[in-house]
């Protein structure tokens, strides 16, 4: 995970917006966003439609949600790997 960690990094570095959208308020809010244009995709729709018409919209909103957690989590100094397995462990202990 540490590796697409940083493939995001450099992608971030290329556009020259690594430091202006790397506070974690503003990475929360964009995850949120783009987590409602994941639900839009499924608007009136049921999942199987939303899929057979919107497949690869999908996956594009659902890779947004999974960058900004990743920037998220980059910007603590953590690795994603390990934050969900940590996670994982709490919810398993439920
Ligand atoms: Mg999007």
């Amino acid at each position: 995970m540490k590796k697409l960690q940083n493939e995001i990094t450099d992608f971030l570095k290329e556009k020259d917006w690594l430091d202006q959208y790397q506070h974690q308020k503003e990475l929360a809010a964009a995850l949120s966003v783009e987590a409602a244009e994941l639900l839009e995709c499924f608007q009136w729709k049921s999942s199987a439609e939303a899929l057979a018409e919107n497949r690869e919209e999908i996956l594009e909103e659902v890779a947004d949600v999974m960058i900004y957690a990743l920037q998220i989590v980059e910007s603590m100094g953590e690795d994603g790997t390990e934050v969900i397995r940590r996670k994982l462990a709490i919810n398993r202990a439920r």
